[in-house]
């Protein structure tokens, strides 16, 4: 059985309360490693050691910083495929789809914000004969991060990856469900360099080590990813204490398919924006909207692709679909499908737990899932689902499927397929999201803004964002 452990202040070691939680490898269903069950007192000590850490990483300048996470970049590349089996083993993913995006990922996530750092300018504003002002923007200190399980190391990177560049020192809890490439990166700190005390990892439950990090006053910013009800606790218990606070929630994202669209791309891209990752990506298109006059020749054709999709073992270079992450999300996609149902949906494939045989016999595997027949209030069309599940529905013109679009209280990422560029124009701007793709989805481009409005989220991660995020913002006004 293996035991993880936390790294706090440049050691490997236990929860202080000796209690250990049980890991599960999703495509198995049992238990293969233990981690430690942590609580508020494992975080007071990593937030003393940020906090002890932080003037010397600081003082290390930019530069310093920035050798020392390429250095960390090179290490993960180093061990490629040790992080791939573990991500793989732990999430139930396909191993070819940790190999190709989760691990590449995190390694691109380190690379580019230790050079970002470098180029990373501030503003001054002349007042003509009065007076210059400089922003200074220095880090914050010591900060929160916690992420979530769909995209373990990929999302958990993508947090500590530029607060550290900026120069604060981090304390972060990833998901207990997947904790498995968190603690690999964490044994590979000393060895590339990072200072003891720089970068902390407490493992262990959301209410207690998540909650823990959200209410200590010593962290003064916390940066989390999760869901839309996590969030909106984590805002109560963070806001009455004046932290700064990113968040990236939950979404029910809409693809909207014209009839003037490529049709063959549009039908190829929708069957991957739906099911990779077992439908389990914030920015997964859910509900699929058509237009009427190619309605029943895209849906055809979208099910007879699905029909196609191979569900097994994550080891198979051919399985498109490994399992989803527990056995509580299993059920809670179950309940979804037959709710569904009840509301007078019709599954046109999928629809159940899909049995594998052998070792892979209590896997948590689902057929991917795609129902049609129910309108835009139900709440199987408002509801985040989180797994292989969409909903197609028809619209009649461009305002129809605006409405539609707009008809959740998330506002994450959307898909338009179309050909007409004014319409690309008019219909991404009155889309309410915070990301919109065109003809593709899924390119991601890592200086751009990266967040939701509504339920979604509040603030932006990627580029200059994440690195204002994690400073602060000092006007210096100098008298001509
Ligand atoms: P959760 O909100 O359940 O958990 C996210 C993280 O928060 C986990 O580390 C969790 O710990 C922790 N947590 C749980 N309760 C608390 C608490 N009270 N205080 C502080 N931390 C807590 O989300 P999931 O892990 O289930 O992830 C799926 C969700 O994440 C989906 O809604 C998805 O849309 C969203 N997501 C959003 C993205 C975006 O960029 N907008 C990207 C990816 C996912 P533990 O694991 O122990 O429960």
């Amino acid at each position: 059985m293996e035991q993880l452990l936390n790294l706090i202040d440049g050691e490997l070691r236990p929860a202080i309360g000796g209690e250990w939680l049980d890991v599960y490898t999703p495509a198995t269903g049992q238990v293969y490693g233990q981690l430690p069950d942590s609580d508020e007192r494992d975080v007071e000590l990593a937030v003393q050691a940020a906090n002890r850490a932080f003037p010397a990483w600081n003082a290390l300048g930019r530069e310093g910083r920035s050798d020392a996470l390429l250095r960390l970049a090179k290490a993960i590349e180093d061990d490629l495929e040790g992080f791939v089996a573990d991500e793989s083993r732990d999430n139930g993913k396909p191993l070819s789809l940790a190999r190709r995006v989760d691990i590449p990922r995190a390694i691109a996530n380190f690379r580019f914000f230790a050079t970002a750092i470098l180029h990373f300018h501030s503003e001054a504003h002349l007042m003509d004969d009065v007076a210059v002002n400089y922003t200074d923007r220095q880090p914050i200190g010591a900060v929160g991060a916690i992420s979530p399980w769909n995209l373990p190391l990929y999302l958990f990177t993508w947090k500590i990856a530029p607060a550290l560049a900026a120069g604060n020192c981090v304390v972060a809890k990833p998901s207990e469900v997947t904790p498995l490439t968190a603690y690999r990166l964490s044994t590979l700190c000393e060895r590339a360099g990072i200072p003891r005390g720089v970068l902390n990892i407490v493992h262990g439950l959301g209410p207690k080590v998540g909650a823990a990090i959200t209410a200590h006053p010593k962290l003064p910013a916390v940066s989390f990813t999760g869901g839309t009800r996590t969030g909106a606790e984590i805002a109560r218990v963070a806001a009455p204490m004046f932290k700064k606070l990113s968040l990236e929630l939950g979404g029910k994202n809409p693809v909207l398919v014209f009839a003037d669209c490529d049709f063959d791309k549009a039908v190829k891209t929708t069957v991957r924006s739906s099911f990779t990752n077992q439908g389990q990506i914030c920015l997964c298109g859910s509900r699929i909207l058509v237009e009427r006059s190619i309605y029943d020749r895209f849906r055809d054709a979208f099910v007879e692709q699905v029909k196609a999709l191979r569900v097994g073992d994550p080891k198979d270079a051919d399985s498109d679909l490994g399992a989803v992450v527990s056995q509580a999300h299993l059920e809670t996609v179950l309940r979804y499908i037959d709710l569904a149902r009840e509301e007078g949906g019709s599954v046109l494939c999928g629809g159940e737990r899909v049995r594998l045989s052998g070792d892979l016999k209590d896997g948590w595997f689902i057929a991917p899932t795609v129902i049609e027949g129910l309108g835009p209030t139900c709440r199987t069309n408002q509801e985040e689902i989180f797994g292989p599940v969409v909903t197609l529905q028809p619209f009649d013109d461009e305002a129809d499927a605006l409405a539609l679009a707009n008809a959740t209280p998330y506002g994450l990422a959307s898909v338009i397929w179309t050909r007409d560029g004014q319409r690309t124009h008019r219909v991404a701007r009155a889309l309410q999201a915070g990301i919109v793709w065109v003809n593709c989805w899924m390119i991601r481009d890592l200086r751009t803004p990266f967040g939701g409005v509504k339920q979604s989220g509040v603030g932006r991660e990627g580029g200059v964002d994440a690195l204002r995020f994690f400073t602060e913002a000092k006007n210096v006004c100098i008298k001509l």
